[in-house]
């Protein structure tokens, strides 16, 4: 394991990537949360000219020739300058450049990708012929793409960041389309992102925003995950939690800067978005990243697969859902504490989820979400947020730490006012209407937030408590 930072240039103490290289630093080791922790990226070089690192890169990485891979828009941003620096040091390349701006995740794109590195003659077999490493020029699609590739061909790996756009720089999973409908594939992490400041700086303000939006998600993610780790008795790792708080403070007290395209800002985003991966990597789960904010999102996405609604990035979209993931435990706290002794009423839960009919519900979901609705909906009964014995289990440790849950709310929840306003500010959108969503839809789709994956958020929260949060809408 080796990081290196900006190396040989302008190695800055306080750049962005210092924390990253720290952790990837520390190798494996053995954690207080009773498993061992460690990171699958070897190397990552946040920072100004982190371009010029790239040679020493793909050397330690035992490679001689490099297949680079980028679309229409990545080649403008930094394609060419990847090429031209590898040229120079003397790798022998091989390049394929999407002939469009916006290249879908589909089968056609994925195969033109593997077709194109393993498609010379046979003579020149690149995996035969010597290291070809996987140069991957962009952040969504072509970083998805190329990781299926490296997973692959089993070829050495680095993403070249264009955007601090989304959090699967180092994740182990690409987002693909197959047979038209959205899902998610097991791929493997990059040996090496680099990320240079003036390429991330020149980003799509657009996918600037996704990048904060995907970062303030966190305050969720984290808030949950020790939500379930109280109620369900789920694994939860203090030191990860810690590690990613930190990277999001980071975000949060330069976003500011975002506006401006002030480097310090830019670099705490793309930092924080690598942190997420490695994150990830040490709990094994996708707790730390991501929550009910993140299930928004892939409702928005499954309905504009189905039925062709509007959907904005990724991450524009989980900033909207923190919103209203925020408004909805100020909500549910605020309607509790109306309740007598301001307490949840229990039994008023448990005769609601009598009259429950969670066949019913699964109609709701076929019908609200389309194909990848009705795969959800058929394995409804099997889930046990609606098993009648485990709901009381849970109503168990719900009553039993009730006090504690809502301390922990007001420690680590930022109020929903402070996150819409940071967001704003930035120009991000944080309402579903403003990415041209009805906001009057946000009930329904809230409910079957719950629904999306087997994970403990805030609307199985509002379900075991028997609780219609009213959304302002
Ligand atoms: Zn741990
Ligand atoms: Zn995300």
């Amino acid at each position: 394991m080796k990081t290196v930072l900006n190396p040989g240039l302008n190695p800055v103490m306080d750049s962005g990537c210092m924390r990253a290289a720290e952790l990837i630093q520390k190798g494996r080791f053995a954690c207080a949360c009773g498993r061992d922790h460690g990171a699958n990226v070897k190397e990552v070089i946040i920072g100004r000219d982190a371009l010029s690192a790239l040679p020493g890169v793909l050397g330690r990485l035992g490679a001689a020739r490099a297949y680079i891979v980028s679309d229409r828009n990545t080649e403008r941003a930094a394609g060419g300058r990847v090429a031209a620096i590898l040229d120079a040091a003397g790798f022998r390349l091989d390049r394929f450049v999407f002939d469009r701006g916006f290249v879908e995740p589909d089968e056609p794109a994925v195969g033109a990708a593997v077709l194109n590195m393993c498609g010379g003659p046979a003579s020149e077999d690149p995996l035969a012929a010597g290291k070809t490493a996987v140069v991957a020029v962009g952040s969504g699609v072509i970083n998805d793409i190329c990781k299926i590739l490296a997973h692959m061909t089993g070829a050495p790996f680095v993403t070249v960041a264009t955007a601090p756009s989304m959090d699967g720089f180092c994740s182990s999973t690409s987002s693909v389309l197959r047979g038209g409908l959205k899902v998610s594939v097991g791929s493997r992490c990059p040996d090496a992102v680099v990320g240079d400041t003036e390429i991330l700086c020149a980003a799509p303000e657009n996918s600037i925003l996704a990048g904060l939006g995907d970062m303030i998600a966190k305050y969720v993610a984290l808030f949950e995950w020790k939500l379930g780790h109280i109620v369900t008795g789920e694994y939860y790792c203090e030191l990860t939690v810690n590690l990613m708080r930190e990277a999001l403070e980071k975000v949060v007290s330069n976003a500011a800067g975002l506006k401006n395209r002030e480097p310090e800002a830019i670099e705490a985003v793309m930092e924080g978005l690598v942190i997420s991966g490695i994150a990830m990597d040490y709990a094994g789960i996708s707790r730390p990243a991501s929550g009910i904010e993140h299930y928004f999102s892939h409702i928005w996405d499954m309905r504009g697969v189905s039925f062709g609604t509007p959907v904005a990035l990724h991450g524009i979209q989980c900033g909207i859902g923190t919103v209203l993931a925020l408004e909805g435990y100020e909500k549910l706290f605020a309607q509790i504490a109306k309740m007598n002794g301001s307490k949840p009423d229990y039994e008023r839960a448990r005769r609601v989820h009598e009259v429950f009919d969670v066949h019913e519900h699964a109609k709701k979901i076929a019908a609200r979400l389309g194909p990848g609705g009705e795969i959800i909906a058929e394995d409804l009964k099997n889930r046990r947020l609606y098993d009648r014995a485990d709901t009381e289990e849970r109503l168990r440790k719900i009553a039993a730490n009730y006090e504690l849950i809502k301390a922990e709310a007001e420690k680590t929840l930022p109020s929903a006012h402070r996150v819409a306003d940071m967001l704003r500010d930035a120009g991000a959108p944080v309402r579903p209407s403003e990415i041209g969503l009805p906001d009057e839809e946000i009930p329904v789709d809230f409910v079957m937030t719950r629904d999306i994956r087997d994970k403990y958020i805030l609307s199985s929260f509002a379900y075991d408590l028997g609780i219609n949060i009213d959304f302002d809408i």
